[in-house]
């Protein structure tokens, strides 16, 4: 095994010219062929890459895709999300428990097959899904569990679970997924399509200053959440010219917040006007190098986003002299991830694209000065880049007539939950929620999470307010709760999410968010008492202004918001509360440690909980 393991290291390390900022390609292979990473294959590749054997190891206990553990030769990943939950998880996961005859975290005893959770995969309108190693699985019912494992045991072949294709380019060949795309609404920005090479011909014909200028002019700012205007972000990074000779554009296709899966689509469907947004980009900052970094979930996607890429050279429109455009290189390689949420905020993200831990970075220095290998970088969400090339075909005035006064043009959402047409609606900023939920069947609901955990749970008081930068501001994610769901329980679960995901870094997310978990499960429990509501509001604000980055700076939202929004629901539980009496403390649950040890049962387990 041992001269096997040596020579696949060597295969993999070389293909990178064992170039250490590549080890997430390394050790995504080395997983990949032998199940895990190894304690011996870590040795091989600190020495093959020249870096310490911790600096290995430190990235394979980071993402939830690595292991250093034995994986079964096929690993199911199971969508945990609160969308799968929502549409039947509980009876999905306890069929693959019964099929397997395993728990959750464990392997066949014949070392065939893994069972494992995963968060979010980016797949909530078409819940529950599971990835299968690669191949995706959606719409899982029990028995659609009983053949999946039927045909795993026969075949041990993922690919063979594809009995029937989803539409459009799920059924490319390289692609050949069983996903839908569910487009529902297309808007003349981003699902408009766009010829090959159009916008950038006529962005060639400007200088990179014009373009910036123009994109300026349009106003067009960040999709991914903070609407920080792009122009202003590009004529940073190209102002930093002087400070190196490297410049990156850096596309941001992580979309892992719970809720969203529009990038999937933009990514399956039109990566052209995406991969050109990023070329105007490489010419206007100066830079001759874009990575496109694609989450670890959407790996079914990779060959076929490779062959795009590879077409787009063969017309000279990647590659040297873009479009003959002479001196103006520029090339883009795709940069998988490995299953970690805080890889979607920008500075985490070009940690994982040189090889480390997706650890967020301190700011200043900003990426526009110092990013990706200390050179100035931008980092750009998939639908800005696409808003990008088609600001610069169509022109900013155009653009600037779309959407709201503050917001001008459209926003993809995903919409998904209570809803009879889940899927992803392109929309002029502006529009009313409301709207947007006629459209998608979901009027009914009870609550609406916009922007995904880390946005704004509202209720039916405020649904014609308007999705905008200015009002309810989202990345994409809208998840609509019927009548019958229980919103605390919602609360804890975007909390849950919250702690697995935070990178400890920092102890307000790390040890914070947990607390706030443990207070609503108090509450759920009904041991909740009102000095909790301020306990709740304290600490959540606290968490808000001391965390590091945008994870911890957004993670107490479901808590904010639905103390905001849905003050009776604490209200409700807490009302019961009597003077003096504290709830909180449950004696039986306090000694039930002590009486498994003396192997007792007090009086306290049989009478009431609480004291
Ligand atoms: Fe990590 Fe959370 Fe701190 Fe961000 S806020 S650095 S995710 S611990």
């Amino acid at each position: 095994m041992s001269d096997i393991l040596k020579a696949s290291i060597e295969e993999f390390t070389l293909a990178v010219d064992n170039d250490r900022s590549r080890m997430m390609d390394v050790v995504n292979a080395v997983q990949a062929k032998y199940g895990c990473v190894s304690s011996e294959a870590m040795d091989l590749i600190a020495e093959a890459m020249d870096v310490k054997r911790v600096e290995v190891e430190s990235v394979i206990s980071f993402y939830g895709f690595l292991s250093n553990e034995q994986k079964g030769k096929v690993v199911i990943r199971l969508c945990n999300d609160v969308v799968d939950k929502m549409l039947g998880y509980d009876e999905v996961a306890a069929a693959f428990k019964f099929e397997l005859g395993i728990d959750f975290g464990e392997t066949t005893p014949d070392g065939n097959i893994s069972l494992e959770t995963t968060a979010c995969m980016g797949m909530c309108d078409q819940a529950p899904a599971a990835l299968v190693n690669d191949v995706v699985v959606t719409e899982l019912s029990t028995d659609k569990v009983r053949r999946i494992i039927a045909e795993l045991r026969r075949s041990l072949d993922p690919e063979r679970l594809v009995t029937k294709l989803g539409d459009g380019n799920n059924e490319h060949d390289l692609v050949h997924a069983m996903v839908h795309n569910n487009i529902r609404s297309a808007g003349p920005v981003v699902l408009a399509g766009l010829g090959a090479g159009k916008a950038l011909k006529k962005a060639l014909a400007m200088t990179p200053q014009e373009v910036i200028r123009s994109l300026k002019a349009s106003r067009l700012r960040g999709r991914g959440g903070a609407g920080f205007p792009t122009g202003m972000k590009w004529e940073f990074t190209r102002a930093a010219l002087s400070l190196g000779s490297d410049k990156y554009v850096i596309c941001n296709a992580d979309e892992g917040e719970p809720g969203t899966f529009k990038d999937r689509v933009i990514l399956t469907e039109y990566p052209d006007i995406l991969i050109e947004g990023m070329t105007i980009a490489g010419y206007a900052i100066g830079a001759a190098h874009g990575v496109l970094y694609l989450r670890g979930e959407y790996a079914y996607l990779r060959a076929f986003l490779e062959q795009e890429l590879a077409k787009r050279r063969e017309l000279g429109l990647l590659g040297r002299d873009v479009a003959g455009k002479t001196g103006f290189d520029f090339d883009i390689r795709v940069q998988m991830g490995a299953g970690a949420y805080i890889c979607g905020e920008e500075t985490a993200l070009i940690s994982s694209c040189e090889g480390l831990r997706g650890d967020p970075k301190n700011r200043p220095p900003f990426p526009a000065q110092k990013g990706m290998l200390g050179r100035p970088t931008s980092v750009n969400n998939v639908e800005t880049f696409c808003s990008v090339a088609r600001i610069l075909e169509r022109g900013s005035g155009w653009f600037n007539q779309l959407g709201s006064k503050g917001s001008p043009g459209t926003k993809l959402l995903s919409i998904s939950g209570d809803c009879n047409r889940p899927g992803v609606y392109e929309m002029e900023f502006g529009t009313p929620l409301r709207e947007v939920l006629k459209l998608a069947g979901g009027l009914n609901a009870q609550a609406v999470q916009v922007g995904g955990p880390s946005g704004e749970l509202v209720g039916p008081e405020q649904f014609d307010r308007a999705i905008c930068y200015d009002d309810l501001a989202t990345g994409g994610a809208i998840v609509v709760f019927g009548a019958d769901r229980d919103l605390l329980e919602v609360v804890a679960e975007y909390l849950e999410f919250f702690v697995e995901e935070s990178c400890g870094y920092c102890t307000p997310c790390r040890v914070g968010n947990l607390l706030l978990k443990q207070r609503i499960d108090h509450i759920r429990a009904g041991r909740g008492e009102k000095a909790d509501v301020a306990y709740l509001q304290e600490l959540g604000e606290s968490i808000r202004f001391t965390s590091r980055c945008g994870l911890g700076q957004t993670s107490p939202n479901p808590v904010l918001s639905s103390l905001r929004n849905f003050p009776a629901l604490y209200e409700e539980v807490l009302k019961e509360e009597t003077r003096g009496f504290h709830r909180r403390f449950d004696l039986a649950s306090a000694v039930s440690k002590a009486e498994e040890i003396v192997g007792r049962k007090s009086s306290h387990s049989e009478e009431a909980g609480a004291v």
